[in-house]
């Protein structure tokens, strides 16, 4: 039988398929930085209020946008907002035609494939809330985001 995932395209897909695609990694949840010269984009440590920095998960999923109204509904967004999302990230793989990596759990089967793989947050992830000053997030770049 054809996997979902290959055969649907994101807007074809059923909720409950959408929702199955997140992996939790928690890594769109942390704070970027863009370079307003070149648009280049970095990923710092530093995470969303809102971040359950232990399960990687949203401790306010449903009514998130309330408390964080930049955060990206990915299902109603344009596709053009999906740079902002890590490269590893399962909607930016499939909308850009790239297969999920071996440790996304509808390819492992296992839930803690993704934590194993080091792919979750929680390692290394602080809350914006022990940040002194948000305007200090230079200083937590971890990487740029390609
Ligand atoms: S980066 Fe993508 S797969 Fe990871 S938690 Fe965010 S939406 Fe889910
Ligand atoms: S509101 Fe929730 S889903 Fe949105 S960035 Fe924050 S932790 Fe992530």
């Amino acid at each position: 039988m054809s996997n979902f995932w290959e055969t649907k395209t994101l807007a074809e897909m059923s909720r409950d398929e959408w929702e199955s695609l997140c992996d939790g990694c928690g890594r769109c949840c942390l704070h970027k930085l863009e370079d307003e010269d070149t648009g280049d984009i970095y990923i710092t440590s530093v995470a969303c209020k809102l971040l359950d920095l232990k399960t990687c998960r949203c401790k306010n999923y449903t009514e998130r946008t309330r408390f964080v109204p930049d955060c990206l509904e990915l299902h109603s967004v344009g596709f053009e907002q999906y740079e902002w999302l890590p490269k590893t990230c399962a909607y930016r793989l499939l909308h850009e035609k790239r297969p999920l990596f071996s440790w996304h759990p509808l390819i492992s089967k296992r839930e803690n494939s993704v934590k194993k793989s080091g792919m979750m947050v929680s390692g290394y992830a602080i809350s914006e809330t022990t940040v002194k000053d948000v305007d200090d997030l230079e200083d937590y770049v971890l990487e740029l985001q390609t």
